[in-house]
């Protein structure tokens, strides 16, 4: 049987932040470009993070001691991020729930945050009417993701392991996440928001050849779950010869260059 997305997140749940690392003083920029505009229109403002996972956006802002609430629908993931924040957690609550029902009255909280998020529903409408229902009045959307550039060995890497498996017939389909933000943005629009797109951080990050095939290994990314396992062996298989051939010493690293953009909208 086909796992489930929640059963690849409880197995991710752990190595989550490993692989999505910000740096220290890129998780306090983007923490202020998702307060600073809130805090200056509301005070003592109350915070939703929908689909918070290990909490790598919410961790920064709790600590900082704003209302925050995580709400996320995998127990494991909650359980990593609630060990983060045992003893600053005064004023955060922790919420298992899934974003399409929220457990929340209509107008009560003054921004919802979704960081990689959309691209895993089929149904995203629903969890964005839930989040637009819950906003008050003036109350912000934030929408975050982290973009690289796709001029890295790792983006090689990856574009290699595409052609291994068009080989094996099987066609592997990347990109759904920025295509799903594309389809939120239209439906904002068309909601008569006004969704603004800035980078508010960037950042290099190291990676070896070897951690760049592991990280395929291993499943990390959602693009690589549709992928049967059957297909999946030998792929990984043929791409790590192709890694050990390709680069002298695979523990090498080369950079990715990282930012991370935030699209903000505020409801009427
Ligand atoms: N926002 C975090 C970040 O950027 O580090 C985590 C992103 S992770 C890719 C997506 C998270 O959404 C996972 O923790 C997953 O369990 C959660 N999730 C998926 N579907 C959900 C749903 N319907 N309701 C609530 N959370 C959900």
């Amino acid at each position: 049987m086909k796992p489930s997305m929640t059963s690849h997140f409880s197995r991710v749940a752990f190595t989550y932040d490993r692989t999505r690392y910000h740096p220290p003083e890129v998780s306090g920029r983007i923490a202020t470009a998702l307060t600073a505009p809130v805090e200056k229109l509301f005070r003592d403002p109350l915070f939703l993070e929908i689909g918070a996972g290990t909490g790598r956006i919410s961790v920064p802002i709790i600590a900082r001691g704003y209302r925050y609430i995580a709400l996320d629908d995998n127990p494991a993931m909650l359980e990593v991020l609630r060990q983060k924040v045992a003893g600053v957690a005064r004023k955060a609550r922790l919420v298992q729930a899934d974003a399409r029902e929220l457990p929340f009255e209509r107008g009560s909280l003054h921004a919802v945050i979704a960081v990689h998020f959309w691209h895993l529903l089929d149904d995203w409408q629903q969890a964005l009417r839930e989040s637009l229902r819950v906003l008050r009045p003036g109350g912000f959307l934030f929408e975050g993701w982290d973009q690289s550039d796709d001029e890295s060995e790792d983006w090689r890497i990856q574009q290699k392991w595409k052609e291994i498996l068009a080989g094996l017939g099987y066609t592997l389909v990347r990109g759904r996440h920025q295509s799903r933000l594309a389809e939120v943005e239209k439906e904002l629009i068309r909601l008569n928001l006004e969704p603004k797109t800035k980078t508010v951080a960037d950042w290099v990050e190291l990676r070896s050849p070897r951690m760049s095939h592991e990280m395929l290994l291993e499943r990390i990314y959602s693009f690589t779950w549709d992928v049967p396992e059957e297909v999946f062996r030998p792929s990984v298989a043929e791409l790590a010869q192709w890694v050990s051939d390709t680069y002298p010493d695979p523990d090498v690293e080369y950079p990715i260059h990282w930012k991370f953009v935030v699209r903000s909208s505020r409801v009427l």
